[in-house]
């Protein structure tokens, strides 16, 4: 657990969020400033700063995400519609909390390409 961070505080329980999944390893729940109608955040427990940095340490947990970034997907309603994954990763790819998460965005149509 990194002091500072924010989606430590939530992985931990010490900040309450409204979980729609959880498990050992993993936690989803609503982004606090929603881009679309559905848009979930999906966080391991463990802090890595970002995806470059828990594929190298542990590969398989980013399967295992997307595992449960599908299953989610599908019980919001999304899949028949389709859905957005997004992972922004670092200063130019416009990451603001240093603790690894996947946007799931799903409800409305999806522009590409991104700002
Ligand atoms: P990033 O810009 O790093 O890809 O995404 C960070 C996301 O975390 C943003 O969409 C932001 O709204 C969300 N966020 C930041 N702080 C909190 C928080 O305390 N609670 C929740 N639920 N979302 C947060
Ligand atoms: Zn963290």
């Amino acid at each position: 657990m990194v002091e500072e961070c924010v989606f430590c505080k939530i992985a931990s329980g010490a900040i309450t969020v409204k979980a729609v999944f959880e498990d050992d390893e993993c936690i989803a729940f609503p982004d606090i400033n929603p881009q679309a109608p559905v848009h979930l955040l999906v966080i391991p427990r463990k802090h890595y700063a970002d995806v470059t940095e828990a594929a190298q340490a542990d590969a398989g947990l980013i399967g295992r995400l997307f595992a449960t970034l599908t299953r989610v997907a599908a019980e919001q309603g999304l899949t028949p519609n389709g859905l957005r994954i997004v992972v922004n990763t670092g200063p130019q790819g416009g990451q603001t909390v240093r603790h690894l998460h996947f946007h799931l965005l799903g409800g409305r149509f999806m522009g590409w390409p991104p700002g």
